[in-house]
C-alpha cells in the first residue's frame, strides 16, 4: 500500500513548525538586553557643603528618586536636592 508514505510526510511537516516557532527570535533578545543598559547608574549619594557648620555631608536619594535628602552630620540640619532638569552635572552642593 502506498498510503504508509503518505501519512508519514503528513505527521512529519506539523512537527517540524512546532520546533521553529519555539525558536527564540534574537530581536526579543537584544530588546530584553538594550532594556537593561537604558537604565543609567543612577548616583545614590551626592556630597553636599553645609555652610552651617562648615562640614561636608552625604544626601541620599529618596524613594520617588524625586530628590537626595540629608542631614547635617553636626547641627542635624535638614537639606534637599531635587532631582531632575535633565539630570545635573554638578558633583556638590551648597547647604545651610
Ligand atoms: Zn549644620
Amino acid at each position: 500500500m502506498a498510503t504508509g508514505v503518505a501519512n508519514d510526510r503528513s505527521h512529519r511537516d506539523p512537527r517540524d513548525r512546532v520546533e521553529l516557532s519555539s525558536v527564540p527570535t534574537p530581536r526579543a533578545e537584544a530588546t530584553r538586553r538594550s532594556a537593561a543598559n537604558a537604565e543609567p547608574a543612577r548616583k545614590k549619594f551626592l556630597q553636599i557643603w553645609y555652610r552651617c557648620c562648615h562640614t561636608y555631608g552625604r544626601l541620599t536619594r529618596n524613594r520617588d528618586n524625586t530628590a537626595f535628602e540629608g542631614r547635617c552630620p553636626s547641627c542635624g540640619a535638614r537639606c534637599e536636592a531635587k532631582i531632575g532638569h535633565g539630570g545635573s552635572t554638578r558633583r556638590a552642593f551648597e547647604a545651610g
